[in-house]
């Protein structure tokens, strides 16, 4: 099995979705920029502009330690949702 259908696997158990709507995240404390990406969280009462990770948001939050790397990995995820 390729990665990609592994990791989707893993996504649809975790999330309920196989190809989630990435974002970036504030996964650190006191960064002044998202140094992270999670998938968009479903809940209603998450405003989408609030890159906060709170109970409401599935994971995984994954930590990129870098504003840049975490914005080009969501990109990535996002572009790739359409792959097979
Ligand atoms: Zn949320």
């Amino acid at each position: 099995m390729k990665t990609r259908d592994t990791a989707r696997a893993f996504l649809l158990a975790a999330t309920g979705e196989a190809r989630p709507e990435w974002r970036t995240a504030f996964t650190t404390d006191g960064t002044a920029e998202p140094t992270g990406i999670a998938p968009v969280c479903p809940d209603e009462d998450h405003d989408p502009d609030d890159g906060s990770v709170y109970p409401c948001c599935p994971n995984p939050a994954i930590e990129c330690l870098s504003p840049e790397i975490a914005a080009h990995l969501a990109e990535l995820l996002n572009a790739d949702r359409g792959a097979k």
